[in-house]
């Protein structure tokens, strides 16, 4: 497991819905000590609230794909009574993201929200921001609910000693390619927050989101050194997610890697679906979230291919999604030639060749069927060993076997036989490949 940074840690849900702890490795305000939650992956609904029940579909779909925390606009107040409604009906706790008009954050607080996001840039108002603050305080019968302060590059705020504060910062970050943006967002969590210590509330999480990657990796490594408030990760405006998902898994994964960051939200131009899905899979690739869902291998494929294998992965992917519980591995791999080498670990694997393929379940061969049934034979052994494991008679990445390659002529025909004896030819070692080792 990477190293995390320590921060305090904040709550969030209620008996119904389940608690999600963000953060954590500090010590609570009361001395008790805190280990530092699993990174949360957030998302938010496209919908309209006030269309309630969509909303409360979009919510149900999300928490599905594996979100632990949902996020909605509450623009209007016809968006705040909706809650209402939707908080009773999902099982996710619900952050109400408010801008501009401050009494919406007090309708979501009296509607019964998880958490409220104020924006600095647009809800500056002290008195305002104190009545906000009171309302999280005694919500839940006095348990209170968590703020996350949301700065986004280009906020606007007012201090009175903003010129000062941002030549001193403008000093320290000088020679930074982004240090003006750095010193003013920086500045404006200052002013901020100064108004929640001064009401002795704490419950507070922070986030400082840009849509330039390295500016983002910049301004979370600062703030991370100046607070210990969990960190709320993102890249606002990333745009259609085949490009957003570059730019947030760069500076995110940045981030993660050096510790930094205790919930995260990737923001697509798309289904909010993708949002959880790709948040999650970047957690699991850098070991900060065990998966409990299949993890599939595939080759890329290459001129070696004798079988449609990118429609086979697709078709793989959609199958193991709905149906397996485990972090059962499964490769797919377009031959043998470096097949068995790159799905080393697999519990279940499948080599492609002359339009068959043979399927391995912990390096044990269980089948050899033509193309048209590799997708069902698959998934049914896929199906079989997940059972086993869960009646304890097998155990995930377990088991070692050696794979004889099977005969040329009688398995995987003339291109497996072309390929061995092009193998066997340039005296490349690899007969007698192993999978099944975790
Ligand atoms: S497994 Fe075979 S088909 Fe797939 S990329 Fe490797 S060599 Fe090519």
């Amino acid at each position: 497991m990477l190293p995390r940074v320590p921060t305090r840690q904040v709550t969030l849900g209620d008996d119904r819905v389940g608690y999600v702890r963000i953060g954590g490795g500090k010590p609570a305000r009361d001395g008790s000590p805190t280990t530092p939650a699993p990174v949360s992956v957030q998302t938010m609904t496209t919908g309209y609230t006030h269309d309630i029940d969509a909303c409360v579909a979009e919510i149900n779909r999300l928490t599905a794909a594996g979100a632990d925390i949902v996020r909605v606009a509450v623009p209007e107040k016809k968006d705040t009574e909706a809650l209402r409604h939707i908080l009773p009906q999902v099982r996710v706790p619900i952050v109400a993201d408010v801008h501009f008009h401050f009494q919406r954050a007090l309708e979501a607080v009296e509607a019964g929200v998880h958490k409220i996001r104020l924006n600095p840039g647009n809800i500056n108002d002290r008195a305002q921001v104190i009545e906000v603050i009171n309302a999280c305080k005694a919500a839940q019968s006095g348990r209170g609910i968590p703020i996350r302060i949301g700065v986004n590059e280009g906020s606007i705020i007012e201090r009175k000693d903003k010129q000062k504060r941002l030549k001193e910062l403008g000093a320290v970050f000088s020679e930074h390619k982004h240090g003006y943006m750095l010193a003013i967002m920086i500045t404006k969590l200052e002013e901020y927050l100064d108004i929640f210590y001064e009401q002795d509330f704490h419950d507070v999480t922070i986030s400082a989101k840009s849509m330039d990657a390295p500016m983002v990796i910049d301004v979370y490594s600062e703030i991370s050194k100046r607070f210990d408030h969990p960190l709320h990760l993102g890249v606002t405006h990333a745009g259609p997610k085949e490009t957003g998902c570059i730019r947030s898994v760069v500076a995110l994964g940045s981030l993660l890697s050096r510790g930094i960051g205790d919930t995260l939200r990737i923001s697509y131009a798309s289904d909010s679906r993708f949002e959880v899905e790709d948040g999650l899979e970047l957690l699991y690739a850098l070991g900060l979230r065990t998966r409990t869902s299949a993890e599939l291998i595939a080759c890329p494929t290459c001129g070696r291919i004798q079988v449609d294998l990118i429609s086979l992965v697709q078709d793989v992917r959609k199958k193991l999604d709905g149906q397996i519980q485990l972090p059962i591995k499964v490769a797919v791999m377009g031959c043998i030639v470096n097949g068995p080498g790159e799905a080393e670990g697999a519990d279940v694997a499948v080599f492609a060749g002359d339009r068959r393929g043979i399927i391995y379940v912990q390096g044990e061969r269980v089948a050899n069927v033509p193309e048209a049934e590799i997708l069902d034979k698959l998934l049914a052994e896929t199906l079989a060993f997940q059972a086993r494991v869960q009646r304890g008679e097998a155990k995930l990445g377990e088991k070692k076997v050696d794979i004889v390659p099977p005969d040329p002529i009688g398995e995987l025909g003339s291109g497996w036989e072309k390929m061995a004896h092009e193998k066997i030819a340039s005296g490349t070692p690899g007969i007698g490949l192993t999978v099944g080792q975790s």
